[in-house]
């Protein structure tokens, strides 16, 4: 029997795809430089020289036939090594090798940990706005999200609102800072109150919960933001990392979970992560890749970019009466839509060739997202729109 399930989730599409490909119709009708297009978060800037020199360093050291050979399926041992070093050494988590599994970006993390940690009964939650295949992930596994607010003036974490969120099937939770969309990093002092809260209800519930760490975005910070370290306050946490969106590889699908040694259940977890990484069929990351990136790892792109783009799009659109919570990391901008209902808004925009993402995609309703990693020229185009719109509004200052 066909799963009717995942037909259903194929068909109902995808909010963001579905805008930018109206954005290159619409380009190849007025051109592309009067479309200004915000809607997704591929990096726009070249990969740091370290990419570059390790590609000519390996092309020069081995044969075509040794770089392009397969990966063993978790990856090559030393290339484990490397990343359990760089965490051991920048975290103090007593990572080994055998710890960290390379994946495919950390879609693969969610898609693995997702199976592995819900299949057999059990909830994930995560806190509002979040990334929207979380509940893609839940979902395909026939469980569900649970969506728990933040605070609603700086989206940092509610405790509150997460004790009444949490069940006694709460199973994992996803945790994302930078956060996609709001470009918000969770401060210190929320996350400490959540790894209390969460030690409280381990115990209470008598099974271990565990977080989910996704943090493609850790090192796209501005202002010396402190990114902090899950594993290193709350033991259960499995880290996910990626090379997309630090290092502009995200066509080369790079990244890797690492296991904390003293992870509850830790042998079941490990065992299972690789039987699924196999049955997924996510083995053998390309060879050649994931030696490249692991040597760059902590590397950036020119972020100075981004944070430009977030210093003008930012003080242009809050100057013009928009409100938006200050992004500190990530390339994303989360800006409260004049009217309650974002798609409209969207749908209004549109009609100028201004193309964002409603908040609903990522549980967050009255919101649009705008993904900054675009050429300053785009923004600075762009902006005679946005302050057009917010004169018909009637919110322009
Ligand atoms: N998690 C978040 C919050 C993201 O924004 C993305 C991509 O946009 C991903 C995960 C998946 O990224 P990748 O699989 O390329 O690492």
């Amino acid at each position: 029997m066909i799963d009717q399930k995942l037909a259903a989730m194929g068909r109902s599409g995808n909010i963001i795809r579905e805008i930018a490909e109206y954005g290159a119709e619409q380009a190849k009708i007025v051109g592309a430089e009067n479309v200004y297009n915000f809607t997704i978060g591929s990096p726009s800037i070249d990969p740091p020289t370290c990419i570059f020199e390790k590609m000519d360093e390996l092309r020069a050291s081995m044969s075509p036939a040794q770089l392009h050979t397969y990966a063993p399926a978790a990856g090559f041992p030393e290339v484990r090594e490397k990343a359990a070093a760089y965490l051991r050494r920048c975290f103090g988590v007593p990572y080994r090798a055998q710890d960290v599994i390379i994946t495919c970006g950390t879609s693969t993390c969610l898609a693995v940990l997702t199976r592995v940690l819900l299949s057999g009964g059990g909830r994930a939650m995560t806190f509002t706005p979040y990334f929207m295949d979380y509940k893609y992930y839940a979902e395909s596994v026939g469980s569900t999200l649970t969506e728990c607010p933040t605070d609603p003036y700086t989206f940092q974490l509610d405790l509150d609102a997460a004790e009444k969120a949490l069940t006694s099937d709460t199973m994992l939770i996803v945790m994302n800072s930078p956060n996609n969309p709001s470009g918000v990093v969770l401060r210190r002092e929320g996350l400490e109150a959540l790894a209390k809260l969460l030690e409280r209800k381990q115990k209470e519930y008598g099974h271990p919960i565990y977080i989910v760490a996704d943090e493609p975005y850790r090192d796209l910070v501005y202002d010396g933001q402190e990114v902090v370290f899950l594993p290193s306050i709350y033991k259960n946490t499995i880290y996910c990392y990626s090379f997309s969106k630090s290092v502009s590889l995200p066509g080369e699908r790079v990244g890797f979970m690492a296991l904390p040694p003293e992870l509850d259940d830790y042998d079941d977890i490990s065992s299972a992560v690789m039987a699924a990484i196999r049955a997924f069929g996510y083995i053998c990351v390309s060879s050649m890749w994931q030696r490249v990136a692991i040597d760059c790892l902590g590397a950036t792109s020119d972020i100075s970019i981004y944070k430009g783009n977030r210093d003008l799009l930012y003080g242009a659109l809050t100057e013009m009466g928009y409100t938006c919570v200050h992004p500190d990391g990530a390339f994303y901008l989360f800006m409260k839509t004049p009217e309650p209902d974002a798609e409209a808004f969207c749908r209004r925009a549109m009609k100028d060739n201004l193309l964002v993402v409603p908040g609903d995609s990522f549980g967050t309703p009255g919101y649009v997202r705008l993904a900054y990693c675009v050429s300053r020229d785009v923004i600075e185009r762009a902006l005679p729109v946005f302050r057009k719109l917010a004169e018909e509004y009637g919110i322009a200052k």
